[in-house]
């Protein structure tokens, strides 16, 4: 008997020992590549990881090259100068979900500011306070600015293209967002860290398969003037940097899109419109940072390593 627990240990031990060994032979590839004006860090586990790699970075310089609001050849820039361009049905479909998105967040999400987001001097980093009639006058134009949805569209995209290859798993960052694909081996989730605006990690998020985990933060750009500092989420209904009492928002959401819009009109909106808002929807979690730093979180987030109030239904 004895003797026969033995032989099953030793064979439960192999059998462990070669699962440890197909999970490090698995193929790992990492690239970091510069797009849409940030770094972004690509890695894939398992066959096809260089060939996924090589698909996901030539889609995000497309993005970019088609959406920039510097380039002034990109479809986005002869929109915004009334010209017609070609618009294929994936471009269109994107504009489509990004109307709807506004429209659900009641305006607090808004892409068409991009004039007002110049005034301010947050394209080319020629910061200024601009006068009140600037802004009306900005405000008043219906000028494209897909800045605080492409990156997590991008993910999105990512993630097809990943389904598609029929790759294992991986891990994007894209910016200040992060895009999770497939499983762990192991079945342990994805940890996130969300990032102290003082530095480090705030808190770790637990994650399970794939998700995408954005986070728009008032310290991610800014200049300050005569002691004030104006950072770049803007509240549409004043032009103004949204001034809701938080530092940042960040989202979790299986759509990249939709985390990348909500994570912006959370921040406009602020804790109470916020948590309302989350009530009345059930695609995604969030996380509050105040700016007196406290934390808040709705009761799905599985958030750890730091204190928060939890935000129920
Ligand atoms: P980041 O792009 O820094 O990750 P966000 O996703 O929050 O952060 O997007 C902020 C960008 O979106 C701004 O730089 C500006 O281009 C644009 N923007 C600012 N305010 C809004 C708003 N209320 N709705 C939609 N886009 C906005
Ligand atoms: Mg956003």
């Amino acid at each position: 008997m004895k003797r026969l627990l033995c032989v099953a240990l030793a064979a439960a031990l192999v059998l462990c020992g070669c699962a440890a060994d197909a999970w490090r032979a698995v193929e790992m590839r990492e690239e970091t590549v510069w797009a849409m004006d940030t770094v972004m860090d690509l890695k894939l586990w398992g066959k096809g990881a260089e060939e996924g790699i090589g698909q996901i970075t030539a889609m995000l310089y497309a993005l970019d090259e088609k959406w920039s609001v510097t380039r002034q050849e990109s479809v986005l820039s002869r929109m915004n100068r009334g010209e017609d361009p070609a618009l294929t049905p994936q471009d269109e479909d994107l504009l489509v979900r990004v109307e709807a998105l506004s429209q659900r967040t009641g305006g607090a999400f808004n892409p068409w500011m991009h004039s007002v987001s110049a005034a301010w001097g947050f394209y080319g980093g020629n910061y200024r306070v601009p006068t009140q009639a600037q802004i009306d006058e900005a405000l008043a134009q219906r000028q494209l600015d897909l800045g605080a949805a492409l990156k997590g569209y991008a993910g999105q995209q990512a993630v097809e293209l990943l389904e598609k290859l029929d790759m294992e798993r991986g891990i994007l960052t894209l910016g200040g967002n992060v895009q999770t694909y497939g499983e762990k081996p192991d079945g342990s989730p994805w940890n996130v860290g969300i990032q102290n605006p003082n530095g480090g990690v705030l808190g770790t998020l637990a994650v399970t398969g794939t998700a995408s985990i954005v986070t728009s933060g008032s310290y991610q750009r800014y200049f300050e003037e005569n002691g004030v500092r104006y950072h770049h989420i803007l509240d549409p209904k004043t032009g103004y940097p949204a001034d809701t009492g938080l530092t940042s928002v960040t989202v979790i959401c299986r759509d990249g899109l939709t985390a990348d819009a909500l994570s912006t009109a959370l921040f406009v909106m602020g804790l109470e419109r916020g948590s309302d808002f989350w009530r009345e929807s059930d695609d995604f979690e969030a996380v509050f940072l105040l700016t007196d730093g406290r934390i808040y979180a709705t009761a799905g987030a599985c958030l750890s390593g730091c204190e928060y109030e939890v935000i129920s239904r």
